[in-house]
């Protein structure tokens, strides 16, 4: 079978201590529309303003310390610091949906600041 859609797998790594965030495993990183990102500039929706843009991680494809953060927090909302240098690299919110700019999707709720950290296609 052919699989119609690339399943694009992303490298990310820390700005400033230069680790991989994720075991250097490749991660699918979710737009603000919850999709899959094609690219390194797909940000999924068409009407945002979103200058500092974002990606999210597919809430089921995290890493354990994401995890751990998140279970600190009792799954409400907090920040994400990269586990090696303590760079503060995103955050996440487990208590409010959040839209989008267009207003009409929900933003998934891990997100990562894309100028904190350096994505590369895998
Ligand atoms: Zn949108
Ligand atoms: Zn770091």
């Amino acid at each position: 079978m052919d699989s119609y859609f690339a399943v694009q797998a992303m490298e990310v790594k820390c700005k400033l201590c230069r680790k991989n965030l994720f075991n250097n495993k490749p991660i699918q990183l979710l737009t603000s529309h919850s999709e899959i990102k094609q690219n390194l500039v797909d940000i999924g929706c068409g009407n945002t303003n979103d200058t500092d843009s974002s990606s999210y991680l597919p809430i089921e494809n995290v890493p354990e310390w994401i995890v751990n953060i998140v279970n600190q927090e009792s799954w409400t909302k907090g920040r994400l610091y990269c586990p090696h240098c303590n760079n503060r690299i995103g955050s996440f919110n487990f208590v409010n949906e959040l839209k989008c700019d267009c207003g009409q999707f929900i933003t998934p709720p891990i997100r990562i600041t894309n100028s904190k950290v350096d994505i590369k296609l895998n």
